[in-house]
């Protein structure tokens, strides 16, 4: 009967709009924080859709403090049982050295452990001026930082231990992701290693 299709059809839009209203979670029950970087297609690289993930971008795709907050309400809160970060090959969290950007923010702005990281909470700031440079997050290895944020996010107490936590690193110049030091162009021109597995065969 075509009113029982129409009928579903309604409920189904319902549940789509008014979801977090029922408790439904998101399509896989998935949180994803990836870099802001423009060529970094999240949803394209890990294959998902719209309504499968919450997603979270900043520079560099990093634990920061509000990607903590973000994580502890999807997950102890809104049913997510899953967490993948995605850093990426060329990032521009590689492309400056953080005492340059440091000296730069403060010939413009003066003394940075007076600023209020979040406007609507002064009281967060930064006591010890030597720890803006630890904020802005600069990295020179983006495999080492990829599997140090997921460290970050494993030990943290608003992290229920139950959840699932990985990290993967997308190649800007391949388009594929792979796990943190596994890069696949290392092997694929070292005759060596087809020797060796050669003769193992
Ligand atoms: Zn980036």
């Amino acid at each position: 009967m075509l009113y029982e299709t129409l009928d579903q059809q309604i409920k189904n839009y319902a549940d789509w709009v008014l979801r977090r209203q029922r408790g439904i979670p998101n399509n896989r029950r998935l949180f994803v924080v990836a870099c802001m970087d423009e060529r970094l297609p999240v949803e394209e690289a890990l294959g998902i859709d719209k309504g499968d993930a919450h997603i979270f971008r900043n520079a560099g795709g990093l634990v920061t403090d509000d990607v903590i907050r973000s994580a502890m309400l999807t997950t102890n809160f809104f049913g997510t049982e899953e967490i993948i970060i995605v850093n990426h090959t060329e990032c521009g969290m590689m492309s400056a050295k953080t005492e340059t950007l440091v000296q730069a923010m403060k010939d413009k702005v003066g003394n940075l452990e007076q600023v209020a990281l979040d406007p609507s909470l002064p009281e967060l700031t930064l006591t010890d001026p030597n720890a803006f440079g630890r904020w802005i997050k600069m990295f020179d290895d983006v495999d080492a930082i990829s599997e140090a944020q997921v460290k970050f996010l494993r030990n943290h107490p608003f992290i229920p231990a139950h959840v699932s936590i990985h990290s993967y690193v997308y190649e800007v110049e391949t388009g594929r992701l792979r796990k943190p030091h596994e890069r696949l162009a290392e092997h694929v021109n070292d005759a060596r290693t087809m020797i060796e597995h050669a003769y193992l065969a």
